[in-house]
């Protein structure tokens, strides 16, 4: 049967060549909004539990908030009346800051960065907030119970003002208590790290073998008397507003999941919103692992703990999406194929795996991110985190491509290219191909890259020690540059253009050899291990393709126009083959265990910067204003309801901007300030 192109030029074939992915820019940040492709094709019942979901995912906004920070619901309160009911001069620079800082607080879901965790500096003055604060009437303000408006003030004042107040949500320096240091909710005042360890030690047990995740769902506290306790987030305790409106929709998603199994892992995470009993999360957390059936599919609830500085309790998030059937049919080829790829590998026979299998990821559209996952957002998940059930029952991994695709389509025209790109064939070129390319190094490096190859008998597993990672990675991302010049691509319908590998090529080498030095600071050497791999591979091509390109030149040069650094390649098919060879080799290190060769190749190829070109990439990228940090407003939801009331179908829509978004959410999602 002949293959049609599954992912050719346009993986985004639902996509408006007329969507506007942008939103709004302000301080450090860009929001932008995404597509959702193939929306269509859902049936109406898809639709309507995807609004279930949805509904369900905005309810549980106020508890990020105030997981981040006891004082972010009311900061956040106080804020949008001050915003809503200004009546001066909405020019005045004292109103324009205070308005980014509104902007930033809604970002971080609190008044701290949603990423370096440090503090937002208001740059409005004190006076131009207690004026505003005072002109509110006393009963329009979001007094705590039995605080006085003047305390309100005098408190929330401290709170975003001073600079040494709830300085840092997450504190992670060892050297000091990161419970009592850091400004995030997850523990009571007055509690100590001490206090926490040994609260949580006396009752592990460390001979269980499939223990529960621990202060997954629970705040720690001290009671009146001094003794420590959780409160756990559940129905009749902790966030119990929030967390009944969510079970309200939750069971409405029920009433129209997809199947049996579905049906069963939104009654088990139900059983446990309203218990809070963590061997039910578990039950859950099974049961949604093996469910690979289900098309749309969700997370909801408390996940990931990198908010808590003792990595415990689950910061609250909430993703909705659905199976994007386009692309997951890519990477449903590949692993299919994976047998083709390991045979035709250049690494020697012996190394190679006589039975292969891909590992099958899904690809996802996301439909609503909510919680700790909104406005900023991941690319992929992978979970549950519980590691024996990841062990014995298996994870999901999913890539989200409408994400990936937005961020890819708001770059273009930032003035990358024209920067740091050699020449306008070139850029065209990564223009048309990146982000399939992107997309399709990113299967191949998971699908097939990591599994492929074998050790040698007897090899220990860790033999490469501390380079591990570095050479793993690189052998993966090596695996997938090879292949991605393949012709056997173009024969499974997955690229359309046998030229089109050479814009992940140029991307990669560019990267490798320059503009990832962005991420560092001038001085340092390179530590993270997929920095270092990239750095391996483009340093080490650089160096051996030295006259070994068509006449004689190198395969790839850095050359000097007007005083700029650029990477020029001139033989894409000798760097193949450059590619082929450092692959056999790496292989051959992994096969080999050969701790030697691997450590020589990360120490002269890795680690070190060229200063020089360091700053001047620096300098570069200073003069071009490119966001550092991104996130998105969500589309919008609407409910086709008939005569007698029920709703029959769903349409989406982006009427909004981010204010008006931000505001929506606060008036019609906020169970615990109401
Ligand atoms: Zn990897």
């Amino acid at each position: 049967m002949l293959i049609t192109t599954l992912a050719g030029l346009n993986a985004n074939a639902a996509v408006d060549p007329n969507f506007n992915y942008h939103v709004d820019r302000f301080a450090d940040i860009e929001v932008l909004r995404y597509e959702v492709p193939e929306f269509d094709r859902l049936t109406p019942d898809q639709r309507k539990m995807l609004y279930y979901l949805s509904q369900a995912a905005q309810m549980g906004r106020d508890i990020i908030w105030d997981q981040n920070g006891r004082y972010n619901l009311q900061i956040r309160q106080l804020l949008e009346k001050i915003y809503t009911g200004y009546t001066g001069d909405r020019s005045s620079q004292d109103f324009k800051n205070f308005e980014t800082y509104l902007k930033q607080v809604w970002f971080g879901n609190g008044i701290h960065h949603h990423y370096s965790t440090d503090k937002f500096k208001p740059e409005f003055s004190r006076d131009f907030f207690l004026a505003e604060v005072a002109k509110i009437p006393a009963v329009d303000l979001p007094l705590a119970p039995g605080q006085t408006p003047e305390e309100m003030t005098a408190t929330l004042t401290e709170v975003i003002f001073n600079p040494a107040v709830m300085a840092k949500r997450v504190n992670q320096d060892g050297t000091q208590d990161v419970v009592a240091t850091s400004a995030g909710n997850y523990y009571g005042e007055g509690v100590t790290q001490a206090e926490v360890e040994a609260y949580y030690n006396a009752i592990k047990d460390p001979a269980d073998a499939t223990p529960v995740s621990y202060g997954l769902n629970a705040k720690v506290v001290k009671d009146k008397d001094g003794n420590i306790k959780e409160e756990t987030y559940c129905l009749n305790g902790l966030y119990g507003p929030a967390i009944a409106r969510i079970l309200y929709w939750l069971g409405k998603a029920k009433d129209v999941a997809e199947n049996d199994r579905q049906k069963a892992h939104i009654t088990a995470l139900m059983d446990y919103y309203i218990t809070g009993d963590l061997k039910k999360f578990d039950e859950y957390s099974i049961l949604w692992a093996e469910d690979t059936a289900s098309d749309v599919d969700f997370v909801n609830g408390f996940i990931e703990s990198y908010g808590d500085p003792l990595g415990m309790t689950g910061a609250w998030e909430s993703y909705v999406n659905f199976r994007n059937n386009v692309s997951s049919k890519r990477t449903q080829t590949i692993s299919e194929n994976a047998q083709w790829f390991e045979d035709n590998s250049p690494s020697d026979k012996r190394f190679k795996k006589e039975k292969v299998k891909g590992v099958s990821a899904k690809v996802i559209n996301a439909a609503m991110l909510a919680g700790d996952a909104f406005p900023s957002t991941a690319i992929g998940i992978n979970l549950p985190n519980s590691n024996w059930i990841r062990a014995q029952h298996g994870s999901k991994s999913v890539t989200i491509e409408n994400i990936t695709e937005a961020y890819d389509m708001a770059s273009h025209g930032n003035g990358f290219n024209e920067e740091f790109v050699i020449d306008k064939p070139t850029s065209d070129l990564m223009d048309k191909y990146l982000y399939i390319t992107d997309m399709l190094h990113t299967d191949l490096h998971e699908c097939l890259g990591h599994g492929s190859g074998k050790l040698l008998p007897g090899v220990d597993p860790d033999a490469l020690k501390e380079n591990g990672s570095t050479l793993e990675e690189a052998r993966a991302d090596i695996f997938a540059l090879y292949y991605l010049a393949d012709p056997k691509l173009i024969e499974l319908g997955i690229l359309d253009n046998p030229n089109a590998y050479q814009a992940e090529y140029y991307k990669y080498m560019l990267n490798g050899l320059m503009t990832q030095l962005n991420r560092i600071e001038l001085g340092n050497d390179i530590e993270e291990a997929h920095m270092r791999n990239r750095q391996l591979i483009a340093g080490w091509v650089l160096e051996h393709g030295k006259k070994k390109g068509k006449g004689g030149k190198d395969v790839v040069e850095l050359v000097k126009k007007n005083g700029k650094t650029f990477v020029k390649i001139n033989d894409y098919q000798a760097m193949r083959g450059l590619f082929g060879d450092l692959l056999a080799e790496l292989q051959r290190i992994k096969s080999e265990g050969d701790y030697k060769a691997g450590n020589d190749l990360v120490q002269k190829y890795a680690v070190k910067v060229d200063k020089n070109l360091h700053k001047e990439v620096l300098s570069r990228f200073a003069k071009l204003d490119i966001p550092p940090y991104r996130g998105f407003i969500n589309p919008v939801y609407t409910p086709v309801v008939d005569e007698k009331g029920e709703i029959t179908d769903v349409t989406i829509s982006w009427p909004e901007n981010y204010v008006e978004q931000m505001l929506r959410l606060s008036r019609d999602y906020s169970p615990l300030t109401k």
